[in-house]
């Protein structure tokens, strides 16, 4: 089975939509990757590190996915990394309310030994010098390192982040992002300056508007399923981002061909996640549920127009 190395954040959020409320709860950008991941024949680890507040339960709902949490160290005495977040009523965007690195602040990452030759190389939302912190780690080179970030980095971290951008190749982002990180207000013209930066492949998430990915001039869509009801967005992107890097390191093929599928199947796996509060849809998911609605992911794409 191909190694799916991720580090990101793992969490406690609190959360307000305008469908309700919650106190704090599991969150976290690894959290929702490797929940996503888990989808796929992968062997997925998390690096990450949280406080000794942190339940065991949570640990567990990790290890029942086969996701290896050697990687997640527990500073005794710590507080984990705490999240809120507000919604506006369009649930398209948000104001972080609160954002409280604690354990996070100094932590430095250790790459089990067993990972460090990962075939795929998710590194999710953290500080960029724990994403570097891993890089530096690897003794092999991934076949595919894959980045995501968010603004909070950008206004407080931008030149290490840069340094890290530079080295991966494909990075993850959503439209406000990839504004702020190009000063280019057209996503094209975004997507072209982020290249620059380093990633040959360029994906940025538009939340209910879908997902483009960019190599180059190339260009492709994937929207995201028009779903009834969304009553929770918080780590849809982290999900994507899951379901994107897990696709790539089961199928063992990184042509941007089949980038169009992973993109495909983080879309997919993203619907799941904003149907209820945090991680609770991701952890009372099924593979039949997953491989439904991929189906209803074809129709809504396929037609038959004919062109010369
Ligand atoms: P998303 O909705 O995909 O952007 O991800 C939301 C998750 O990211 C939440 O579970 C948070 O715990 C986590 N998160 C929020 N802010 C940060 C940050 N600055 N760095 C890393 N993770 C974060």
């Amino acid at each position: 089975m191909n190694k799916l190395l991720i580090v990101g954040t793992v969490a406690f959020d609190a959360i307000e939509t305008p469908f309700g409320k919650t106190d704090k709860i599991l969150g976290g950008a690894a959290t929702f990757i490797g929940l996503s991941a888990s989808f796929f024949d992968v062997d997925a680890a998390i690096v990450s590190v949280v406080g000794d507040d942190f339940p065991q339960e949570y640990l567990d709902l990790l290890t029942n996915r086969n996701i290896d949490i050697s990687g997640i160290e527990i500073v005794k005495g710590g507080k984990t990394f705490f999240w809120s977040g507000r919604y506006h009523n369009d649930l398209n965007s948000r104001d972080t309310l609160e954002t409280q690195l604690n354990v996070l602040a100094d932590f430095k990452p250790v790459v089990p030994e067993k990972y460090k030759d990962a075939d795929v190389v998710m590194l999710g939302n953290l500080h960029p010098l724990v994403q570097m912190g891993v890089l530096d780690q690897l003794t092999q080179q991934p076949k595919l390192i894959v980045l995501d970030t968010m603004n909070f980095w950008m206004d407080c971290a931008l030149p290490e982040l840069l340094a890290v951008i530079k080295r991966v190749d494909v990075i993850t982002i959503n439209d406000e992002e990839a504004r702020q990180l190009s000063g280019e207000y057209s996503l094209v013209k975004a997507a072209a300056k982020i290249h620059q930066l380093g990633p040959k492949y360029v994906v940025i998430k538009k939340g209910e508007h879908g997902a483009l990915l960019f190599e180059g001039k190339e260009i492709f869509f994937a929207p995201a399923l028009p779903l009834e009801e969304v009553f929770d967005p918080t780590g849809a992107g982290d999900t994507f981002a899951g379901g994107f890097s897990g696709y790539i390191a089961q199928s063992e093929n990184i042509s941007y061909q089949n980038m169009k599928n992973a993109i495909i199947h983080g879309s997919n796996l993203a619907s799941f996640c904003v149907e209820r509060f945090g991680t609770e849809r991701m952890i009372n998911l099924d593979k039949e549920e997953v491989y439904d609605r991929l189906k209803q992911f074809r129709s809504l794409t396929q037609f038959d127009i004919e062109l010369e």
